[in-house]
Parts: structure tokens; sequence; C-alpha cells
């Protein structure tokens, strides 16, 4: 169901310059591809959020939250309802509390992550190196569980603020919320008598302080690593979960001789192959296209049923 006239108005008078229409949503995700969103706000604050929650909520309109669209495939006619975005109003970065063997830091889930790694560094914060080089926002990667061969967000992760739609902010502890292998769970209790799930407001990270160890070097050392292993170009980083530790979805991929593959624009990467790269115009339908072959090829040949790691979405 598109948005009303009634709907779009109403969302102009409240957002004005923070409310897009028709917003495609190729330019709002790594891989470059994907149809227009109805309506893409960007809440300046708490209050703002609120009462667009309110607005959705008693419309029975569907929404999504965006954050740096690096784990997203939009299909190519977009995406019904609203999505929002917390890039605006919800990008503050501070220490929260400081201890002698502990610092706590927050950071609004509209923040880049790498911009939370930065400010750790500059505080001889050490901890986020699990994270490092990870693109996208604080909130994506907390709902993602994102992270690398060092660990992943859950193990620096002291708790969240979340707002129950529609309007009930609330801070979860560490010891409160679930996490899984790229994904946060959220209990039905969390997801309220309503049935949907929170969004994620912020993050608090403990991190330990340290004069000693050469934070930026650390980093700059699991950067390059990355770089030996990680395709440049337009994506929107591993495509399919890996089956297990020992069983890298990459490594079947490879095998099953999809690297080069191409189907249209959208081709399987030479140097990993759980990439798939917007070589200039891909459409999603050339992604998916591409998706289905080599789960299909996995299956038959390996056994083995390849899930998604990237979050497929729109219609
Ligand atoms: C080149 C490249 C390399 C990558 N390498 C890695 C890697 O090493 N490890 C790794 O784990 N991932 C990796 N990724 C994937 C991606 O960067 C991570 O999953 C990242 O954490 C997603 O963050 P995002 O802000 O872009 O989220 P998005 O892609 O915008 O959203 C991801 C999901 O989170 C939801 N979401 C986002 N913000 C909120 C919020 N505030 N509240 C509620 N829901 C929200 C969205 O609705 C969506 O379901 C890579 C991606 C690229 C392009």
């Amino acid at each position: 169901m598109a948005l009303s006239r009634a709907v779009r108005k109403e969302l102009a008078g409240r957002f004005g310059q923070r409310a897009f229409f028709d917003a495609p949503m190729a330019d709002h995700t790594s891989f470059r591809v994907g149809g227009p969103a109805d309506a893409l706000v960007m809440p300046a604050d708490t209050p703002e959020l609120i009462d667009l929650m309110r607005m959705l909520e008693q419309a029975g309109l569907p929404w999504l939250v965006l954050g740096g669209g690096t784990n997203l495939l939009v299909r190519d006619k977009g995406i019904r309802g609203v999505v929002i975005s917390l890039r605006q109003g919800f990008s503050d970065i501070a220490t929260h509390e400081t201890r002698p063997d502990s610092v706590t830091v927050h950071a609004g889930a509209g923040a880049r992550l790498s911009a939370l790694c930065r400010y750790a560094i500059e505080h001889h914060l050490a901890g986020m190196h699990v994270v490092a080089g990870i693109p996208g926002t604080v909130g994506g990667a907390i709902l993602m569980n994102a992270g690398t061969a060092q660990g992943a967000i859950e193990s620096v992760l002291a708790g969240i603020d979340v707002l129950q739609v529609p309007d009930q902010t609330t801070h979860l502890g560490r010891e409160a919320l679930t996490f899984a292998y790229r994904k946060l769970v959220w209990s039905a209790e969390m997801c309220g008598a309503n049935g949907y799930a929170p969004l994620v407001l912020g993050g608090r990270f403990r991190l330990q302080p340290t004069r000693e160890r050469d934070l930026a070097a650390e980093v700059e050392t699991l950067q390059a690593m990355r770089w030996q292993r990680q395709p440049r170009g337009l994506s929107a980083g591993c495509v399919f979960q890996n089956p297990s530790a020992e069983m890298p979805a990459g490594r079947l991929i490879d095998q099953a001789g999809f690297k080069g593959f191409r189907i249209g624009d959208a081709q399987v990467s030479e140097l990993h192959a759980n990439f798939i790269i917007n070589r200039n115009r891909a459409s999603a339908a050339d992604i998916l296209r591409l998706m289905a072959m080599i789960r299909e090829k996995i299956y038959q040949t390996c056994n083995v049923n390849l899930q998604p790691e990237i979050r497929i979405v729109g219609e």
C-alpha cells in the first residue's frame, strides 16, 4: 500500500526538509541498488521519533529503520511505507562513565561505527578492534552483531537504549540481550504486546583504558589485512552466512566455480567468493538471481542450504 497524499502532507508538515519522498534507495545503500522508498524521514531527536512512531502505528503504516545501508539489498520496486534514518539526530559519541579499569562510551545509533572506533583510539580505549573496518552505523552493527575474526560487537557492549514502539524508551543491560551469529535476537517481552521490534537508539560500550598499546597501529594492521581479503567495489559485504567456522561460505562458492561469474552487472568477486559486486548498473533482480543460482548449486553439490547474511527488503 503506497502512502496516501494526506500522509505525505502530514510528514512534510512535521519534518520539513528532513522528509524525502520517493527516495531512491540506491542512493542510501552500499550496493547502490534498490527502488524508491515512499518516504524517508530523519527525526531530529527522541520526541520527534516518538511522534513519528505514534503516527505510523495509528495509521497502520509499515516502516524500516535504515542504518548505513551496508547490509541491505533493496528490491527494484523499492519500499512501501516509511524508511526511518537516525543519522541526523542520534549520532553523538561521549564518555558515559569512567572507572579505574574500564570506561563506558555512549554512541548514538546513527553514529558511524568508524567514528566510534576513532573516538576509542583518541581516548586510549581498547576493545573496539573487534569491529574495526566494518562500515555502517552503530545501530546497524548492534542489530547485526557485526564482527570480524577478532570477535563481535556483543563482546564490548554494556547495554543499549531502545524505543519500544511507539513511545517507551528503555535501557537494556547486556545481560538482558541475546545475540546470535550476525544478529540481535529480540525477546517477545521486548517486542511488547504489539509485536514490533524495538528501535535501537544507541549503545554503551565498555572499553579498557590503556596507555601502553599503540591502538592506532593495531587497527591499521587489521585494516591492511582486511584490504588483502576484501574486494573494493559496490557490495554489502558477505552475502551468505558461513555454515560453520570450518566451512566458510566463500570457500564453498569458490569451489563451485563461481568466482568471476556474473549476471548482468552483478558479479561474484574474484577476490572473495562470498562478495557480490555491483559492477556498475546491476539491478536487485540480477543480484537475487545470482544468489539463487549459487544457493541451488551449493545445495546440489554439497547438500548445504546457504542462508543470506544480507537483509533483503522491499518489493
Ligand atoms: C565492504 C563491506 C565490508 C563488510 N564487512 C563486514 C564485516 O567484516 N563484518 C560484519 O559483521 N559485517 C560486515 N559488513 C556488513 C555491514 O557493514 C554490517 O552488517 C553493518 O553492521 C551494518 O550496519 P548498517 O548501519 O549499514 O546497517 P543497515 O545495513 O542499514 O541495516 C542492517 C539491519 O539493521 C537494521 N537497523 C539498522 N539500524 C537500526 C536501528 N537503529 N534500530 C533498529 N534496527 C536497525 C536494519 O533495519 C536492517 O535490518 C560489510 C559490508 C560491506 C559493504
